[in-house]
C-alpha cells in the first residue's frame, strides 16, 4: 500500500518536503478487521494544524505518521460482522490508497451512490459546517446581509446558499474574478468581491450598503479588517477558520488592534462564536443530511469539485489551498472503479 506521511513539519506555508510517499506490503485483515481501497480523500485546511505541534483542538501527529484525512472507500475484504465486500463507507483512512480497519468511524454510504465524493464536501463535513455555523450561530433573518470569505470553496459556497434560501442579502469574497464571477453567476449570491484587487475594502463597503449582519468567518487576516467597521449592532460572527493565519509564523506586524476588536464587540453588542464541527454539532449530523440531501437534488444548492488525480498529487493540491489555487472543494481521486 502506498500511503503519504508527515516528513517534516513546515515552517510557514507547508513544502514539497514536508512529505514523504511510504510503500509497505498490502496487510491482511484479521478477524474482525476490514480491507480498504480508498476512492477519494478530502484535503481541507485544518491539516496544516494537524502538522505542527503545537496542541490545538486535536492532537498533533508525529513526523512519519501517514497524513489524517476523511476518505471514501470500499470494502475489498471483510471479515467483519457489519460490512460486505463491495460496501461503500465514509471513514478516516488518510492519505493512503489502502487501510485496515476495525470499523470504528465508519458509516455506509448507497453502495451504488453517483458522486461518492461528495460525501467529502457538499454533503459531508465541509457542508455541515456551512449549515450549522449559519444557521446556528449566524441565525440570519431574511432582509439581513450575510457575508462570507472564501466563498467558491467548500464551505463559503454553502453558506452563502443558505444564506439567500433564508432571503438574506449573500455577499461573498474570492480571490479573483473568475471566482467572483463564479459565486454571483452560477451560486447565485447578490455580489463577491475580489480581497486581492486594490479597492477592497471599498468595494466591499460598496456591497453591503445597510452594513453587515452576519459574518462567516473562514479567513481573518486583512479580509476582516475590512469586515470589522462594517458589522452592525447586534451582528453575530461564527467563527469558523482563519486560513490566513494558519502558515503564519509570527504575530501580524503592530499596531495591535485587539483593542479596536474588543471595543467594536462591546459598542456594537456582537457575538463572537468559534465552532468545532463535530465536537459541537455531532448529534445534529442526520439533520443536516436530510435538509441538505433534498437541497442538492433540487438544484438549489449547487457546488463545485476541484479533483486532483492519484495520491502523489495530493500534497501539491494541498500546498495550493492556501493560496486559492483551488476552485471549489478539493479531493483526491485516489482510485477510479
Ligand atoms: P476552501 O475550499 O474554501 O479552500 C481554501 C480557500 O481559502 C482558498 O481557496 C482561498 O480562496 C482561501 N484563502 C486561502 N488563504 C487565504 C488568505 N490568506 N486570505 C484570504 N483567503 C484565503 O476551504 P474549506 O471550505 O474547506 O475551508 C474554509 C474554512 O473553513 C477554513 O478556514 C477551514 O479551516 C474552516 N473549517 C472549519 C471547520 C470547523 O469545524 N470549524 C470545519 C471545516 C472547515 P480564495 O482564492 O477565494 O481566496
Amino acid at each position: 500500500q502506498r500511503a503519504i506521511v508527515l516528513n517534516s513539519r513546515p515552517v510557514g506555508a507547508p513544502t514539497p518536503d514536508n512529505f514523504r510517499l511510504r510503500e509497505t506490503p498490502l496487510p491482511e485483515p484479521a478477524d474482525g478487521e476490514l480491507l480498504l481501497r480508498t476512492l477519494y480523500l478530502s484535503l481541507d485546511p485544518y491539516m496544516r494544524g494537524r502538522m505542527s505541534e503545537a496542541k490545538s483542538y486535536a492532537e498533533p501527529m508525529a513526523i512519519g505518521d501517514v497524513m489524517v484525512g476523511g476518505t471514501v472507500s470500499r470494502v475489498l475484504v471483510s471479515r467483519h460482522p457489519d460490512f460486505k465486500e463491495g460496501d461503500l463507507v465514509l471513514g478516516f483512512s488518510g492519505w493512503r490508497d489502502h487501510a485496515l480497519s476495525d470499523g470504528t468511524g465508519l458509516s455506509k454510504l448507497d453502495r451504488n451512490m453517483q458522486a461518492p465524493s461528495l460525501a467529502l464536501g457538499v454533503l459531508g463535513m465541509p457542508g455541515f459546517t456551512a449549515y450549522m455555523g449559519l444557521l446556528d450561530i449566524g441565525k440570519p433573518e431574511a432582509g439581513e446581509t450575510v457575508v462570507v470569505a472564501a466563498a467558491s470553496g467548500a464551505v463559503g459556497s454553502v453558506v452563502g446558499q443558505i444564506a439567500k434560501l433564508k432571503g438574506c442579502r449573500s455577499v461573498g469574497i474570492a480571490g479573483g474574478a473568475e471566482k467572483c464571477r463564479y459565486v454571483v453567476e452560477e451560486l447565485g449570491f447578490d455580489a463577491c468581491i475580489d480581497h486581492r484587487g486594490a479597492d477592497f475594502d471599498a468595494e466591499l463597503a460598496a456591497a453591503c450598503p445597510d452594513g453587515i449582519d452576519v459574518y462567516f468567518e473562514n479567513v481573518g487576516g486583512a479580509v476582516f479588517d475590512a469586515v470589522l467597521p462594517l458589522l452592525n449592532t447586534s451582528a453575530r460572527v461564527p467563527v469558523c477558520g482563519l486560513i490566513a493565519n494558519y502558515n503564519a509564523t509570527e504575530l501580524p506586524a503592530g499596531p495591535d488592534r485587539l483593542g479596536l476588536l474588543m471595543g467594536n464587540i462591546l459598542s456594537k453588542r456582537m457575538r463572537v462564536q468559534g465552532f468545532i464541527i463535530f465536537d459541537d454539532y455531532g448529534d445534529r449530523y442526520g439533520e443536516f443530511i436530510e435538509q441538505m440531501g433534498q437541497w442538492v437534488q433540487a438544484g438549489k444548492i449547487k457546488f463545485r469539485e476541484d479533483i486532483a488525480d492519484g495520491l502523489d498529487q495530493a500534497p501539491r493540491a494541498f500546498i495550493g489551498m492556501f493560496n486559492g489555487s483551488n476552485f471549489g472543494k478539493l479531493v483526491v481521486r485516489v482510485a477510479s472503479e
